[in-house]
């Protein structure tokens, strides 16, 4: 999910970023996958175990998350078809670890919430989303180990978003049909848009 349109927070300092992440060397951003991309359609497999590939594809998106100045990231969104998502709703604070969760299943939901969500995917467009306020999910971390989180407000929107993206769904699907009828053309521009590799 892209950046909510707010006030950026100033940075303490310069070195806090994502070279100062543990356990993250640096590796290249991944391109991303756009509208119009028939992968982002597809329903994303589940993960049998951790080994090197899924790591280095946790590092891969991270990086390719903060490049993109994004808060979270689904694998299909890189064009890899694996039940993986990576959320960082506050990038700038060094001391917030990112969230990535393999294989999230959402075990229970709570209220409902209405707010504005773009994508990394579909840039430049956003519509309100109603959503389930707060979940519960359950998954597994990057160690291989069984967890379960509980979420709400921005965090619990950004995982929803890119639980959806691991089934094929994206958030425009999400809106009605009459926003997303006026949404078209600008959808259309999206697909249509030359985008260097
Ligand atoms: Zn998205």
């Amino acid at each position: 999910m892209s950046k909510p349109k707010r006030k950026r927070k100033n940075r303490q300092s310069e070195d806090q970023g994502v070279d100062e992440i543990p356990r993250l060397p640096k590796t290249k951003p991944l391109q991303l996958r756009y509208y119009g991309d028939p992968i982002l359609r597809k329903r994303a497999e589940p993960v049998q175990e951790i080994t090197d590939i899924e790591t280095k594809l946790a590092r891969e998106m991270l990086m390719t998350l903060y490049a993109t100045n994004g808060i979270g990231l689904a694998a299909t969104q890189v064009g890899v078809l694996k039940r993986f998502l990576i959320v960082d709703i506050d990038p700038e604070d060094a001391d917030y670890e990112p969230i990535m969760l393999f294989n999230p299943e959402i075990l229970s939901v709570e209220g409902e919430s209405v707010a504005e969500e773009g994508c990394l995917s579909i840039p430049d467009l956003r519509a309100d989303v109603k959503r389930p306020e707060k979940i519960v999910v359950k998954a597994m971390n990057d160690y291989g180990e069984d967890i379960q989180i509980e979420a709400d407000g921005l965090l619990a929107r950004v995982i929803q978003h890119e639980i959806d993206h691991l089934n094929g769904t994206l958030f425009i699907d999400r809106i009605s049909g009459l926003k997303r009828q006026l949404l078209r053309s600008e959808l259309e521009k999206i697909q249509q848009a030359d985008r260097p590799l």
